[in-house]
């Protein structure tokens, strides 16, 4: 199964994820820990996007895809994943549906986590993780971007018939009720 955590940043995609991943038993795709990763572990990566990652902006489309390409190799995603952070724009979105026709899979289930910007904004500035976008510019930017380049992302899931929206106000253990009960729902489609 192939389920897509959709959201703003500070939406909770992370938390869900977790909660996901131990339910279903699959692996958590999130390009943002594996950009991270890389620059924590200084790799060639790593320095690519450092500065991209900083300011709040977008690492370059081919770069994203060829790294989650190469991810999906790995025998780990052989029943699928929970992709979290990708796809961010819609060459992605298209880029990924082309990876898992390969492996014969598809998108299962694309599912938005549905919350309002002041409230976002509340959530980054107190989750106090040190992350170095975690700025009132970084946010501010990040936002932006989620605007432009990321929210058509669910206009082309709407089109393929795999979107659901949740609200993604409420304790962590409701909001994840919510994605268990659209997840039964679109294994039943
Ligand atoms: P958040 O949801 O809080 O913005 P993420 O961990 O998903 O956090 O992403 C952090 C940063 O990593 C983004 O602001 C961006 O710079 C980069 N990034 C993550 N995923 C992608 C992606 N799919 N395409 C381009 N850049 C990405």
């Amino acid at each position: 199964m192939n389920i897509i955590l959709f959201g703003p940043p500070g939406a909770g995609k992370g938390t869900q994820a977790e909660l996901i991943i131990n339910k279903y038993n699959l692996p958590h795709l999130s390009t943002g820990n594996i950009f991270r990763a890389a620059i924590k572990n200084q790799t060639p990566l790593g320095q690519k996007v450092t500065a991209i990652l900083d300011a709040g902006d977008l690492v370059p489309d081919q770069l994203t895809i060829d790294l989650v390409a190469e991810e999906l190799k790995l025998d780990k995603y052989s029943n699928g994943a929970v992709f979290d952070g990708f796809p961010r724009t819609v060459s992605q979105a298209e880029a990924l549906d082309k990876l898992l026709a390969v492996k014969g899979e598809k998108v299962d289930a694309f599912i938005s986590l549905d919350v309002e910007e002041e409230e976002l904004v509340k959530r980054i500035l107190s989750r106090g993780q040190g992350r170095s976008d975690d700025t009132e510019e970084g946010i501010k930017n990040r936002l932006k971007v989620y605007h432009d380049e990321t929210a058509p992302v669910q206009a082309y899931y709407e089109s393929h018939d795999q979107a659901f929206e949740i609200s993604g106000i409420g304790t962590i253990e409701e909001i994840h009720n919510r994605i268990v009960d659209v997840l039964s729902r679109s294994s039943s489609k």
